[in-house]
């Protein structure tokens, strides 16, 4: 038998345990509050068909071939023109590079600027995919745990009195998996504290646009200028299946990504770009955003009076105002994977904090998500949910 020897930079990165908990989830008698997607109904499945026709109509031959590693210039003269309506903020549209989600935006990251044992700072909890991706380079890892605000000031302060970091991977808008969002004094507090450093802030930004309670916050960009990798997705306002990301970075690491991107996969898929462009042109994609936030606004207003109504009051929960997850605390020593297992039996499924943690274990915190679920399944969920809680602390 052959002996096949992988190579080490595999030893630590693991299956995504979420992909593992969705297997559990197919039963069609399970409720899953654990999914992270976006919810089927807002996709403009008949738009994209239009703009699939016209692209194929008007340039078929063309829209069909290889292209530039850079991406579109057309989509990425629109993401920089929408930075400057919507944020304020000023890209140059050859900054830009677009990506096969912005999921493969950290893995580029990752390949120009780590070498093994670098050390960078995440959240904690943070965005599994980004544990995962960030883990093939072998960095070390620090964590700044999250508060209600945002980020632990003082945790970051005494991170870089230890060491020097290359970079500080974090989702300040309705994080992934918290829901958090960073006030306007925390990001200013966390950029204080960068700017004299040589920390780049890779701020990861799919769910900003999703807002549905409150005012946009202004982007960590807008702080710390060109010392941040700044990242979006199409993935959560268009359609996650076209793979369309991008990455916003100066010239210099512009560059380097471009080489990185070229030796992956020479350029992102080139129809799906085309298409998205087409789709972005001919429609509204602010009354788009406008429905998608108004679906997720009553998905999260019924799990949160689901959850006041049922859960044990010493359960406490967040009231995100945007995005698509919400975080449940359980009373301190109880482990969330031992709720999961209870719950699992009641047919009713969430992901519990332990994989998003990279320094604990047997966490007592939980991630639901509220954006695929009927407001029936939420209050039945909830409900399944209640029990197993009440099982399991008293
Ligand atoms: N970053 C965060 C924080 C996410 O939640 C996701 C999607 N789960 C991604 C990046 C990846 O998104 P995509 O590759 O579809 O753009």
């Amino acid at each position: 038998m052959m002996n096949i020897q992988f190579a080490d930079r595999m030893n630590n990165v693991h299956k995504s345990f979420i992909r593992e908990i969705l297997k559990a989830t197919v039963n069609p008698e399970v409720i899953s509050f654990a999914g992270g997607l976006p919810n089927p109904a807002s996709f403009p499945v008949e738009a994209v068909q239009e703009a699939t026709q016209k692209v194929l109509n008007d340039d078929g031959s063309s829209v069909l071939q290889y292209s530039t590693t850079e991406g579109y210039l057309p989509l990425r003269q629109y993401i920089a023109e929408r930075y400057l309506k919507k944020k304020g903020i000023i890209i140059d549209p050859y900054e830009i590079l677009i990506t096969s989600g912005s999921q493969q935006g950290l893995d580029l990251i990752g390949k120009v600027l780590l070498n093994k044992n670098d050390d960078i700072i995440l959240e904690e909890p943070g965005y599994l995919g980004a544990i995962q991706a960030l883990s093939i380079f072998e960095p070390k890892f620090h964590t700044v745990p999250l508060r209600d605000d945002g980020v632990d000031i003082n945790s970051l302060k005494e991170v870089l009195n230890k060491c020097n970091p290359k970079l500080f991977y974090a989702v300040p808008n309705f994080q992934n998996p918290s829901g958090i969002t960073y006030t306007a004094q925390n990001r200013e507090g966390v950029a204080n504290i960068l700017k004299n450093t040589d920390t780049i802030f890779v701020e990861d930004d799919p769910y900003g646009e999703l807002r549905f309670i409150g005012e946009h916050v202004p982007p960590m960009k807008t702080y710390l200028g060109d010392n941040v990798i700044l990242l979006g997705s199409f993935s959560k306002i268009v359609a996650p299946g076209m793979r369309l990301g991008w990455i916003c970075a100066k010239r210099e690491i512009m560059e380097k990504l471009i080489i990185a991107k070229q030796a992956s996969d020479l350029h992102t898929n080139y129809f799906s770009q085309r298409i998205v462009y087409q789709y972005l042109v001919d429609n509204d994609i602010d009354n788009h955003i406008k429905k998608i936030t108004e679906l997720y606004r009553e998905q999260r207003n019924c799990m949160v009076s689901m959850i006041e109504k049922y859960f044990p009051k010493e359960v406490k929960s967040t009231k995100p105002e945007g995005g698509m997850f919400l975080w449940a605390t359980l009373p301190e020593g109880f482990s969330a994977l031992e709720l999961f297992d209870i719950a699992s039996k009641q047919n009713v499924a969430f992901v519990p904090g332990d994989p998003f943690y990279i320094t604990k274990k047997g966490i007592n915190t939980m991630r639901l998500n509220y954006t695929n679920s009927t407001e029936e399944k939420i209050e039945e969920g909830i409900k399944r949910l209640s029990a197993a809680i009440n099982q399991l602390i008293k």
